[in-house]
């Protein structure tokens, strides 16, 4: 069962699927776009920012990846 299941018949079956796919995505760690580290967590909705010390660019991408 996806993470999606909690919209029950709403939405439609590919809706769905399409949806979990990107929650998972937002929740998985990205790319840094400045300093190329896998370090980069999801602050809110299209607000991302990169969790390296020496780095910790904050980077306005888009709702469910960086770019
Ligand atoms: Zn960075």
């Amino acid at each position: 069962m996806s993470s999606a299941k909690r919209f029950g018949a709403r939405y439609g079956r590919k809706t769905r699927q399409v949806f979990a796919r990107h929650e998972m995505s937002s929740r998985a760690k990205h790319k840094c776009p400045v300093c190329n580290k896998v370090n980069v967590k999801r602050l809110a909705m299209g607000i991302w920012q990169c969790r390296s010390v020496s780095c910790g660019a904050k980077i306005a991408g888009r709702a469910y990846s960086v770019a």
